[in-house]
């Protein structure tokens, strides 16, 4: 074999040197050897990455299996807990060794592009993962906490999965009311209740109805979750600085029909919004509010004067969500409500049911949800008692009065038809039983 001069740059003599200490005396055994063991790291870095990614996948099919909207895993003492939100409720899932919680952490950040940094706030989207065969993004947050970083997934819907009124399974006439509201020219709607009641897709479900390929719909959200056709939808949080009124200013230069403003939270955001319905648009936005009645008042609150309320505002909607019990468990409910006052609510003789708990509904007695609706819709004597500045308990009475049901009597008129159980209604409805 014919030799060869090669050149072997100085730092790298002290290997070959240390090599031949040990008795390897060839540079292709030193090569041989380094590329060896680099194959040996190299595989076993990637069967721990593989096994991360097939644990999340785990974690992620049991969360679907039991249509999980988020799944929260947050370390304890020892090991860390998973648990997945079905239903509006925590549910408890297998817990994870230390190990297994640091293997999902890593591949989580992976997933959302924020590989690396520890003890950090992140906050990122995983696109198009499939589970259980379906297509779905995510919006992952991680924050760290004393025992260390703890993440929460939620699952984002599609469109192809957003309710729309009916399968929202509005009352007949809460849908009907609904509907009317979605196809006026103009004027203001508001959605209200606490977070997590399903008032986005209340309102999603009201835009779907208008026409949009005759009436441009312009819509500002923080973040945008669902994407609806023929809507020009602009996320809040992709422009940096950006205020709700700030936006919205911009998007009444641009000659919209119908506008969706994710939340009002301030005076500025509130007067836009009431501006514009009282200049020819139809304008839906949500109001953190415990009742449609006070809702209404609360634009007041923040400084706006009665005169523009009671002009711009053509319907309140105040929503809940209650879960529905399990078909398979449900069992009589023979209890008294005589001490909690709802007999005036529940006809006598009515056959109530309660949760109990079956292998189909993950032990908790309760599969799926419904919404339960008031709808305010403003009489002249409502807008006369909005100029009077009346309180609170007066305009229930009117609103009452002139026919408006109560979230409390919707739900207690849907545990009377079997859907839900009283002590479900007073759950979600807790500290507004007077209403
Ligand atoms: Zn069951």
């Amino acid at each position: 074999m014919p030799n060869k001069t090669i050149y072997i740059r100085e730092e790298d003599m002290s290997v070959f040197e240390n090599a031949q200490k040990m008795g390897k005396d060839s540079i292709s055994a030193i090569v041989t050897s380094a590329l060896r063991d680099y194959v040996a790291k190299e595989e076993e870095k990637n069967k721990g990455e593989q096994e991360s990614a097939q644990l999340l996948d785990s974690i992620l099919a049991k969360a679907a299996s039991v249509h999980a909207s988020d799944i929260h895993i947050q370390p304890m003492r020892k090991g860390s807990s998973v648990r997945f939100r079905v239903d509006g409720v925590l549910r408890e899932s297998d817990p994870l060794t230390p190990q297994q919680h640091n293997a999902v952490m890593a591949s989580c950040k992976h997933l959302a592009g924020q590989d690396g940094g520890e003890n950090m706030l992140l906050q990122g989207k995983i696109q198009s993962l499939e589970i259980a065969g379906r297509k779905i993004d995510m919006r992952v947050c991680i924050v760290p906490s004393i025992l260390g970083e703890c993440v929460t997934m939620r699952i984002l819907e599609t469109e192809a999965t957003l309710p729309d009124v009916a399968q929202l399974e509005v009352q007949g006439e809460h849908a009907a009311q609904l509907t009317q509201l979605a196809a006026k020219p103009f004027g203001a709607i508001l959605v209200s209740g606490p977070t997590g009641c399903g008032k986005t897709s209340t309102i999603y479900s009201m835009l779907k109805q208008i026409d949009r390929s005759h009436q441009k719909v312009m819509t500002v959200e923080d973040p945008v979750e669902y994407i609806i056709e023929r809507c020009v939808q602009i996320p809040l949080t992709t422009l940096p600085g950006s205020t709700f009124p700030g936006v919205l200013r911009t998007i009444l230069g641009s000659d919209p029909d119908v506008i969706f403003v994710g939340e009002i939270r301030d005076k500025e955001t509130a007067l836009i919004c009431m501006e514009a319905a009282c200049t020819g648009h139809l304008v839906f936005s949500l109001l953190h509010a415990h009742a449609a009645p006070a809702a209404l008042l609360r634009l007041i609150h923040i400084g706006i004067e009665p005169f523009l309320v009671r002009d711009a505002v053509i319907g309140i909607v105040g929503q809940r969500l209650v879960r529905c019990l399990c078909k398979e468990c449900k069992t009589r409910d023979n209890a008294s409500y005589r001490q909690l006052e709802l007999e005036r609510y529940i006809e006598s003789g009515i056959q109530l049911f309660k949760a109990v708990g079956c292998k189909k509904c993950g032990q908790s007695g309760y599969k799926g949800r419904t919404a339960l609706f008031e709808v305010l819709l403003p009489s002249s004597e409502v807008q006369q008692a909005i100029m009077r500045g009346v309180a609170e308990d007066e305009l229930n009475k009117i609103a009452h009065k002139e026919g408006m049901k109560t979230l409390l009597e919707d739900g207690l008129d849907k545990a009377a038809r079997g859907y839900t159980s009283v002590s479900e209604v007073l759950r979600v409805m807790q500290g507004n039983i007077s209403a």
